[in-house]
């Protein structure tokens, strides 16, 4: 027959092979492993596997060899070409070729047996399936090859069917068509039981969607509730991981996109750039990178945008970058590390995030090793991402759950600081209050007492103000007072005689005095003491006193037993009218002591006229005292008018 086109790279390999890839360096085990297999089965090569009643038998590495197909060599192998398979599965390793695998077989039973071939990997582009047998070569192809178009795989398996004769020995021959994991899980099937089967695995599957669905609903309607943007990215991670898991293990294919040539090729590049994209996106998003790190946001900004160029390459190229292989390698390590990275900077979802992340690489690990032919065909191996993916989304919807805790936690302890500072601070408003209270009661007191103090002293200084105002009137009175005779003293006599001249002098009013003289007053102190001399001195005093009638008139002591008058604004007539209204008074008074009366008599000088500025006292004085003198000599007992004064 004609050799198919070698039609492009499968996308599913080839995105599978890179995803994992990361453990073609674990995989320097596989080596020894498959060494050790090798051994083992270059003795068995040749078996031929027995089918039996058994509803199921599964085909393991040891019955089956394979071919890798070259560009001369397009048609069924030779037997010279087959090699045995060297790892415990049946695979080829990573192969760009189409790769050729044979398992001889016999039905050791006694009836036609009726069978099922499943190849449980729908990762690859096509598979021919050829029965070789002594009668001729049957022929049947499942998947997508550009001549041949689709022929839509009707389950979530590569199924074909097989008739064998009792007795009958055949070869299946298996063409596949990828460029990478040349991976072919193949068991063979009672139809019953084949279906049952199929029904399971569904059942297993629709669980798994099922998981993924209410995480999607639950979280996206948490998302709405609380309007936070990483329950949105989540829920795009999760689609974007059915899309994957549909492509994947065979279900878009076989129930929601059958037909769709460009979904059987691209379905799963599609699911893994959305899920790298949305991933990423919520990777970003939840662990608040930015906060923590520019320079690990940044290259997660990077690794965002190789992912938008990638996908949309996808759809304007209708092909899978190659580069995206190298690239899901290096985010995967990137998200281990990154989240490491965040959890030693003491980001506390950086370890729930790690966790997630672990267990959903902890499955495809193991898957990868299953491809590799490194551990068996089992369903844990084959169907573990599913686990991954569920215990992943399980694991972040708790934390989002824990973020949302944290952040309420954050924001009650702020409240409760918040909280704990306003009740510092009213308790310090209070405090303060108090303290101002009383500060204000203390100065009140202290205003009353000293209020109290201010009113005593007050009182105590206007009374002590009064004493001194009494005692200086008094000092005053003492000053001008002659202390005997309580008239006039000699000082003020003078003082008050000079302002009376000046006065005059401005006026041009006239001014008189009056020197009077007890005559013979040596005498009566000689004959009745000097007490009766003192008390003479009072009387006279006290007669003169009431001889003034004006209050500008002035009586003073001049001295001695010599007595003075001055009369301000009267005239020398008027003055030696007093000066003789005293000289008769005197004689008639009478001065009696003891019971005896004692006669005196005075002389009177008398001046009187109108000053002239710059006249002193002592011409004043001294032009009475002249008419004083010449009272005396002309007989005592008599009044003198002063000569002329010039
Ligand atoms: P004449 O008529 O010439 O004035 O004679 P006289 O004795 O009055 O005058 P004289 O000047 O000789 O004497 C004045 C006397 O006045 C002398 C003195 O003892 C007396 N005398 C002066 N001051 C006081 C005084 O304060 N008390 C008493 N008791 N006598 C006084
Ligand atoms: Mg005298
Ligand atoms: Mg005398």
């Amino acid at each position: 027959m004609s050799t198919p086109h070698v039609k492009p790279v499968s996308v599913r390999a080839r995105a599978l092979a890179p995803l994992w890839g990361v453990l073609l360096v674990l995989a320097l085990g596989w080596n020894q492993a498959a060494a050790a297999v090798e051994a083992a089965d270059h003795s068995e090569s040749a078996a031929r596997l027995r089918l039996t009643e058994a509803p199921l038998q599964a085909v393991s590495a040891e019955f089956a060899s394979y071919w890798i197909e070259t560009e001369h060599m397009a048609d069924v192998p030779r037997a010279s070409h087959w090699q045995p398979v060297e790892y415990a599965t049946i695979t080829a390793g990573p192969q760009s070729r189409p790769v050729w695998f044979r398992v001889p077989v016999v039905n050791a039973t006694r009836h036609t047996l009726e069978r099922k071939l499943e190849v449980r990997w729908l990762n690859i582009d096509g598979v021919d399936f050829y029965l070789q047998r002594a009668s001729g070569r049957e022929h049947q192809f499942l998947g997508f090859d550009d001549p041949r178009g689709l022929v839509p795989v009707p389950g979530s398996s590569y199924e074909f069917s097989l008739t064998l004769l009792p007795g009958e020995q055949a070869d299946l021959l298996f063409r596949v068509s990828t460029q990478y994991f040349s991976f072919l899980p193949l068991y063979i099937w009672e139809p019953d039981a084949y279906a049952t089967q199929q029904r399971q695995v569904h059942g297993w599957y629709l669980l798994g969607f099922g998981a993924l669905l209410s995480l999607l609903f639950y979280n996206l309607s948490l998302g709405i509730l609380v309007r936070d943007r990483a329950y949105l990215l989540y829920c795009a991670y999760v689609v974007s991981i059915l899309i994957y898991e549909l492509a994947f293990n065979g279900m878009g294919n076989a129930y929601l996109w059958q037909g769709s040539v460009w979904l059987h090729k691209n379905g799963l590049g599609l699911g893994i750039y959305l899920s790298f994209l949305a991933g990423t996106l919520f990777f970003r998003e939840f662990l608040n990178i930015g906060a923590y790190s520019l320079w690990l946001q940044r290259m997660v900004d990077a690794s965002l945008l190789y992912w938008v160029v990638a996908l949309l390459a996808l759809f304007a190229f209708d092909r899978f970058f190659q580069s995206s292989i190298y690239m899901s390698m290096i985010v995967c390590v990137f998200a281990l590390g990154g989240s490491l990275y965040l959890w030693y900077l003491g980001n506390p979802l950086a370890k729930v995030y790690l966790l997630a992340w672990a267990a959903l690489l902890f499955f495809t690990v193991l898957m990868l090793l299953m491809i590799t032919g490194i551990v068996s065909h089992h369903p844990l191996t084959e169907h573990g991402q599913m686990i991954g993916f569920v215990t992943e989304m399980v694991l972040l919807s708790f934390a989002l759950a824990t973020r949302i805790k944290l952040e309420r936690d954050q924001r009650e302890q702020a409240q409760q600081q918040a909280l704990r500072l306003q009740l510092d601070i009213n308790r310090e408003r209070e405090n303060t209050i108090e303290a101002q209270q009383q500060v204000l009661l203390l100065e009140k007191q202290n205003n009353q007492v000293l209020e109290q103090r201010v009113a005593e002293r007050t009182l105590e200084l206007q009374e002590a103000l009064g004493h001194l105002s009494a005692a200086n009137e008094e000092l005053a009175r003492l000053t001008v007072t002659d202390p005997l005779t309580g008239a006039a003293n000699r000082r003020h006599f003078d003082e008050v005689l000079d302002q009376e001249i000046q006065r005059a002098a401005r006026t041009r009013q006239p001014l008189s005095l009056i020197l009077i003289d007890i005559d013979h007053f040596k005498q009566l102190n000689d004959q009745h003491g000097h007490i009766a001399g003192d008390e003479c001195l009072k009387r006279f005093a006290d007669l003169l006193q009431t001889m003034i009638n004006r209050t500008t008139d002035l009586v003073a002591r001049y001295g001695g037993e010599e007595f003075a008058i001055i009369l301000p604004q009267t005239h020398q007539e008027a003055a030696f009218t007093v000066a003789e209204k005293v000289r008769l008074a005197v004689a008639a008074m009478g001065f009696s002591f003891k019971g005896q009366v004692i006669p005196i008599t005075v002389s009177l000088g008398v001046v009187g006229l109108q000053p002239q500025p710059g006249m002193s006292v002592t011409d004043f004085v001294d032009a009475a005292d002249n008419a004083l003198y010449a009272a005396k000599h002309t007989g005592r007992n008599r009044s003198v008018l002063a000569q002329a004064v010039s």
